[in-house]
């Protein structure tokens, strides 16, 4: 009897088991347990052949409808043509062999259904279209109907689709996970009977039986939720143990004191928290009070007022004694977070200036760009703890920053930096653990925050301070061309009313196929896959001779990455001091940027954005008092995917709404992204769209076992699962999250 970690040579043979781990890196019987079928088919049913692409690694099941050989002219060989069709289209197999007793020749005649692997390519006969063929594919042949054996009971059986590899015969692991199955030995679940009980789920045993050679569907239907959730709970498991580990280090307590900069700040802002805010603070206050890490996840819509929270609470890591450090992933947001937040401190933060106030701290930027001396300067007051505050890019990650005493960490716009970085600043604070505050940029659907961020607690904003405009976004379509010519009047009726536009592009466009630094996320669909030649993205040097001539003295201001840091900041000054009535920009801008002035947002292009961004950059506008218009310039065609996203982002301002319309259209490995690579490869069945409900469950569950039994003493078979997923690669990416 095999068990979960016998190597396959045991039980399959050195020859099939070399095969399994050359071809897809199977090697245990779990390995192998765990590659699934990658679909179903009923043997009565045919695989849709029109829908094959060129490229692809394909199974289809078809049926063989004319058969033909002939002798090539040149060489000795001969080559076996076969057609086969599944009702509608067709594809051709070809096979190369001697003439005579050829296999497939006597195995596949017409009328014969199997199921045929390869990889698909095309050709163009000398006359005709482009056909698709399989050259020599492997084969199987479908049983024909065995008479005892009702037709219609034939007809329904299930036949399991494993994802094909080159090199590997098609029935190989078929039968391979037959024989395992045959002789699995899986020890005691490693579920809580009372888990089991509780949600209806099978054992593991008829789950990995039902996913492999369901009987029927139901079977497979009961095979796949159970899977699920193991999928989804052991991972849960894996991040309770983490959150409570986490949470376990010691790091200096930062409570909040009576009289210091906080209250200060606090009795000076122009403006009421929001409940949220108030919320959220009294959440981080609390944290910071305790003797251990804070790991807080800050979640709130485009201009939910996540800054002046993040600003409490470095306000009160400096009463505590300590520095607080502000990660933002540009320079544009780290000038803009340094101007702002020097600005809303006022006096609080000028220590050692004339007019500083006596309680006063003082906010530095450290940025890569610049230059020695005053960079030299700001090390030295990181380092001797002069600077409270400290803003900064990349650049405060490198090895020679030195705080004096790093008491919170704040992450801003957490989904451009990778988990390594958030970590080499944990790593400043000698013989503790700084508190951590992470900010996304824009809401993150549940389930995405449970899992790529599953190792925080979560504090949610989800209102927008009272009073704040409304913003209207319109589509600008190619069908209304008197749209556009309205949208380049309204820059000038802003203009001259004193307010600012913003007009964003997805490229620099300075020469020809130049992406610039500002790359839009694609799309998660292309209307244009059909192969129509599109036109590339708009350049914002491309446009900016036709804007000038269009709207001759009114101001226009140009940013983009490629800029000098100093112009950039330059730039980024006039427009917030109203120097400028237009900002022509790349999507530098997307995050954070905050010029409450600013009441229009033209986004020209909008169809090459994704949905998030979109409504990032939408964000920019109505900021203030002022109503913002934001509109979406598109030459796509009405009644395509494209104009529907655009729609969706025109219909509503609910970003946590969009960020779940976004997820629905993106793909598991886009939305985990590279760095949770590994994570991803663990989640087979489970996906984050669909399975909201399931990850809910698995994390309450998890966080309660945790809680109760932490190192899964009482659970040896569940800590052997949990081994498993963690190991190699697993726990490297784990131990960096
Ligand atoms: P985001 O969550 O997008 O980072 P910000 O923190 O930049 O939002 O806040 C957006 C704007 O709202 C800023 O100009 C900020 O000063 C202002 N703001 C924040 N909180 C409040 C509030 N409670 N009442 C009024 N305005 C606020
Ligand atoms: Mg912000």
């Amino acid at each position: 009897m095999a068990k979960l970690d016998e190597p396959l040579h045991k039980v399959l043979g050195d020859k099939t088991a070399k095969v399994l781990a050359k071809g897809l890196d199977l090697h245990s019987v779990g390995d192998l347990l765990h590659h699934y079928p990658r679909r179903y088919a009923h043997r009565g049913e045919l695989t849709p052949l029109n829908e094959l692409a060129d490229g692809e690694h394909v199974t289809v099941m078809a049926e063989v409808v004319k058969v033909q050989g002939r002798s090539l002219t040149r060489s000795p060989g001969y080559v076996l043509e076969i057609t086969v069709t599944d009702g509608t289209g067709e594809l051709k197999l070809s096979f190369f062999g001697r003439r005579g007793s050829y296999k497939p020749e006597r195995e596949l005649s017409p009328g014969t259904r199997g199921l045929f692997a390869g990889k698909i390519s095309t050709y163009r006969p000398r006359s005709g279209r482009d056909q698709r063929q399989l050259s020599h594919p492997q084969y199987k042949v479908i049983a024909a109907r065995a008479g005892e054996q009702a037709a219609q009971e034939w007809a329904d059986e299930i036949i399991p689709i494993y994802p094909s590899t080159k090199g590997l015969d098609i029935e190989t692991i078929g039968m391979s996970i037959g024989m395992v199955l045959d002789n699995l030995d899986l020890g005691s679940d490693p579920m809580p009977e009372l888990t089991l009980k509780r949600h209806h789920y099978v054992g593991l045993k008829a789950a990995y039986e039902g996913i492999h050679r369901p009987k029927d569907w139901k079977e497979l239907g009961r095979a796949k939720n159970r899977l699920k959730w193991d999928e989804a709970f052991v991972l849960q498991i894996a991040l309770a143990q983490r959150r409570m580990a986490a949470s376990a280090l010691p790091a200096k307590a930062r409570p909040a004191i009576e009289g210091g900069l906080l209250d200060a700040f606090d009795a000076r802002l122009p403006f009421e928290l929001t409940e949220g805010q108030q919320e959220v603070g009294r959440e981080i206050a609390e944290d910071l009070s305790l003797e251990h890490p804070m790991h807080r996840l800050l979640q709130g819509d485009v201009g939910s007022g996540k800054t002046v929270v993040a600003l409490r609470a470095m306000l009160q890591a400096v009463d505590g004694g300590g520095q607080a450090a502000l990660l933002a992933p540009t320079e544009v947001l780290a000038q803009q977070h340094y101007r702002s937040i020097s600005a809303m401190l006022g006096d609080l933060g000028q220590a050692g200036q004339i007019g500083g106030a006596e309680t006063a701290t003082r906010v530095a930027l450290l940025t890569g760009s610049m230059g020695a001396k005053a960079r030299k300067a700001t090390l030295l007051d990181i380092a001797s703890g002069a600077a409270g505050i400290v803003v900064g890019t990349h650049a405060l990650l490198e090895e020679h920053v030195q705080f004096a005493d790093l008491g919170l960490v704040v992450v801003d716009e957490q989904h451009r930096f990778g988990v390594e970085q958030r970590d080499a600043l944990r790593e400043k604070v000698a013989g503790g653990r700084p508190h951590v505050l992470v900010m996304t940029a824009t809401p993150i659907p549940r389930t995405v925050a449970m899992t790529v961020f599953g190792d925080l607690e979560t504090s949610v904003l989800g209102q927008l301070p009272a009073g704040r405009a409304q913003i209207q976004t319109h589509v600008v379509p190619p069908e209304k061309p008197a749209f556009l010519a309205r949208t380049w009047e309204r820059i000038r009726e802003e203009a001259s009313g004193g307010r600012q536009v913003y007009i964003v592009c997805p490229r620099i466009g300075e020469k020809e196929g130049d992406e610039g630094d500002a790359r839009p996320v694609p799309p998660p669909d292309e209307d244009s896959a059909e192969g129509t030649e599109r036109r590339s993205p708009l350049g914002i040097m491309e446009i900016l001779p036709r804007l000038e001539e269009l709207l001759s003295g009114v101001r226009i201001g140009v940013l983009h990455g490629k800029l000098h840091p100093d112009e950039k900041d330059a730039v980024m000054r006039r427009f917030n001091a109203g120097e400028l009535d237009v900002l022509l920009a790349t999507t530098v801008i997307e995050v954070g940027v905050d010029v409450p002035n600013a009441t229009l947002m033209i986004i020209m292009d909008a169809d090459r954005f994704g949905v998030s961004q979109l409504h990032q950059l939408r964000g920019r506008v109505g900021r203030g008092t002022l109503p913002g218009l934001c509109l979406l310039v598109t030459d796509a065609e009405a009644g395509g995917k494209a104009r529907e996203r655009l729609d969706a982002v025109a219909s509503t301002t609910d970003g946590f709404r969009l960020s779940r319309l976004d997820l629905e259209q993106r793909r598991e490995g886009d939305v985990l992204g590279a760095a949770q690579a590994g994570r991803a490869s663990s989640l087979r069945l489970l996906t984050l769209q669909k399975d909201e409900d399931v990850i809910l469950k698995a994390r309450d569950e998890a966080t309660l076992l945790v809680e109760a039994d932490p190192d899964l003493a009482e659970h040896p078979a569940l800590a052997a699962e949990l081994a498993a997923l963690l190991d190699e690669d697993r726990t490297d990416y784990l131990e960096k999250a």
